[in-house]
């Protein structure tokens, strides 16, 4: 389940149900700290035992345990396998052994503790709990992964669940990095006073950018590990309480940060690969309310990140550019951006489009036919011997007297100043469509562009290219768009001020985060219905009896005095239905209805200018609507031989086929995912004749 998608209340919520105490193990000792005091502020009782723990106290946490007063408990690793903790909970009932975290039992896991190896000893002898539940939690787990984990806990296959890597509230945006301070700045200036994280490559630019926008009045933190501990701790505490709402920070900054409201995360560099990405914009948006995710990139960001590349061993270098290559895929491309993202995770994005993306926002701005400035550039290429990177090529097109164009007689080529209607920014964006495109390949050490088979159709006019090589502005998206509720509550935003600074206040003495008080989209309702009564507050999002107790009469004298001094009246809460989705005939109807006509998936890839995966996709939703699909246009699609093809289904068989990933490991990534979306769609449609 990925990060933020609820891992958690998977045994919270057992936890409240079983008579007996659940056992958490967790390796990191912030997160024990914080879940522990998210469960008690909603009335839950729940301790933690660990190294950090004064003696009385945890004796006073053992006393509540043995009283079976305690319904949670969390524990480190190194703890559990004590004597006297095994003597404890061997004592008492134990109803559910948790392991959050669970990719720490394997080798292959990036995080191995070799602690956590020993847990399954502790359930195969049967000490704790011998008829207990057993759950592992990860948000990390490869195929290979979740094998070890299975095998050391002796877990068996049907007790595995995956869930959809998709964060639906998670705004993407990319936007091309031209001046990255201003581009920040204007971002920030429509989440004033939200929690975000910006994201930079070195600690010198984190230090940077931390002062700059000090400079322009924002309340900043740096984070990276040049810092001493304490200056860290510092800093990510402030973050934490709400006293600073930006941290700047390196990689090094998030680990254990389970803040739930962080509303943005800008990358002000090129992430190292996707899973890093993936793994840092989902510190966003926890809550589930809308956040959004910001990646400024910059062309000569991957001239460093190959830099970089070109100092490692061959080994690692083709590793490493594999994965620079996906992100390259992911961020130029033109479709959803859920669409590569979800297929780097071996998962099928099943929708016509999310909304929450910026090329799904800005899919109705006008493609332009680019044939023929295409047609300049690759004409280019080819009069100057395919040894030349993209800078020169544009140089030459745009009628540049740079010394290396004069020395090479560049200027006495036909091409030469035949392009001056596009800038050079235009320029490059063109020759990276092309590139992404398969139209041109580039040396990977050099830079230099050369010509693919499929180019001849554009020389000679046989084929149209579009796209867009205009710029995009950032933010353009603005607040309006989204599926998350909050979207459509109409909430009062001075209101919705004081309560975060009545909360602010409250949490600051009892020394707790403000979200652990209530979350954000526990404020907005309150500031969009002004509950007046302690039972409408009741039906407040994220109001409990617990809470309702403690901190209800704070809020409700707030409310009320809000609405004498403006004469508002309560508004009822009225159980919410979801709007109904635009009518018309949605692409994958079109897409099927033209494939079943006769149109090949080629043709289908060139009418809708996508590429041939998300025609598939879209047959693939068509298929599972329960639509017949014509078995001669995918068997004509397939290029694998009928040996490749047999050893598929074999796999299939084996490995299950609702997710593709466990299948395209084991077949060491020898099989293109489309390849395998086909074979799934041809294994379906021959098991309907
Ligand atoms: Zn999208």
């Amino acid at each position: 389940m990925p990060t933020g998608g609820g891992k958690s209340l998977c045994y919270q919520i057992p936890a409240l149900l079983f008579d007996g105490l659940t056992v958490v193990v967790s390796p990191l000792i912030s997160l024990m700290k914080d879940q522990v005091e998210q469960l008690e502020s909603s009335g839950v009782k729940a301790v933690c035992l660990n190294s950090s723990i004064p003696f009385h106290e945890y004796q006073q946490n053992v006393d509540l345990i043995k009283q079976g007063e305690v319904k949670l408990l969390y524990l480190a690793p190194e703890t559990l396998l004590k004597p006297r903790t095994q003597t404890l909970l061997s004592e008492i009932n134990v109803d559910c052994l948790t392991i959050d975290e669970a990719h720490c039992i394997s080798e292959w896991g990036h995080d191995f503790r070799p602690e956590y190896r020993q847990i399954s000893g502790l359930r195969s002898s049967r000490t704790i709990g011998k008829d207990a539940v057993c759950l592992a939690l990860t948000a990390t787990a490869t195929p290979r992964v979740q094998r070890d984990i299975r095998k050391n806990l002796e877990l068996d296959d049907s007790g595995t669940i995956i869930a959809s890597f998709d964060r639906k509230n998670l705004f993407l945006e990319i936007a091309e990095k031209q001046v990255p301070f201003e581009q920040t700045l204007h971002f920030l200036d429509q989440h004033r006073g939200q929690s975000g994280i910006i994201y930079c490559f070195s600690r010198r630019q984190v230090d940077e950018l931390t002062m700059d926008l000090a400079d322009q009045g924002y309340s900043v933190r740096p984070y990276h590990a040049g810092l001493s501990e304490t200056e860290r701790t510092e800093n990510q505490e402030a973050f934490i309480r709400d006293d600073a709402d930006i941290m700047v920070a390196t990689i090094a900054f998030g680990m254990g940060i389970n803040k739930p409201d962080v509303r943005f995360v800008i990358h002000y560099d090129l992430p190292q690969n996707i899973e890093s990405y993936y793994q840092q914009i989902g510190r966003a948006g926890r809550d589930g309310l809308r956040s959004d995710c910001l990646l400024l990139f910059g062309y000569s960001d991957i001239g460093k990140i190959n830099y970089f590349i070109n100092q490692k061993s061959p080994e690692e270098q083709k590793v490493a550019r594999a994965h620079l290559d996906s992100l390259l895929h992911f961020v130029e491309s033109t479709d959803c951006r859920r669409i590569p993202l979800m297929d780097y995770f071996g998962e099928t994005y099943q929708d016509d489009g999310c909304d929450m993306c910026d090329n799904c926002v800005n899919e109705d701005s006008e493609k332009q036919d680019l044939t023929i400035p295409a047609q300049k550039f690759l004409s280019c290429i080819v009069r100057t011997g395919e040894l030349f990177g993209s800078n020169h090529l544009i140089d030459v097109l745009r009628g540049s007297q740079a010394q290396k164009v004069l020395k090479h007689s560049h200027d006495h080529l036909s091409t030469y100043g035949i392009g001056r209607d596009l800038s050079k920014r235009q320029w490059v964006r063109l020759s990276r469509q092309l590139i992404h495109e398969g139209y041109v390949s580039q040396d990977p050490e050099y830079g230099s562009l050369k010509l693919e088979s499929a180019a001849t159709d554009i020389l000679k006019g046989e084929k149209k290219i579009f796209g867009s090589v205009g710029e995009k502005k950032v933010g353009k998206s603005g607040r309006q768009s989204g599926s998350s509720f909050q979207q459509d509550l109409d909430y009062d935003d001075t209101l919705f001020e004081l309560l975060r600074k009545k909360r602010k206040y409250l949490a600051d003495g009892e020394q707790l985060p403000p979200y652990a008080i209530f979350p954000d989209a526990t404020l907005m309702e309150m500031a969009a219905y002004f509950p007046q009564s302690e039972e409408s507050l009741l039906h407040i999002y994220g109001v409990g009896a617990a809470k309702q107790e403690k901190y209800g009469s704070r809020f409700l004298k707030l409310i009320r005095d809000y609405c004498d001094e403006y004469g508002i009246k309560e508004r009822p809460k009225r159980v919410r239905t979801r709007p109904v989705r635009k009518s018309g005939r949605r692409r994958h109807h079109q897409v099927g209805d033209s494939f079943n006509k006769g149109q090949s998936i080629e043709e289908l890839t060139r009418q809708f200018s996508v590429k041939p995966g998300t025609i598939i996709q879209h047959l693939e939703k068509y298929s599972l609507e329960g639509n017949p699909l014509r078995m001669d246009g995918i068997t004509e699609a397939l290029t694998l031989s009928q040996e490749q093809q047999d050893l598929v289904l074999k796999v299939f068989e084996k490995e299950g086929n609702e997710m593709l990933r466990p299948a395209y490991d084991a077949l060491d990534e020898s099989v293109s995912y489309d390849e395998l979306r086909l074979m799934r769609l041809y294994q379906r449609i021959s098991e309907s004749d």
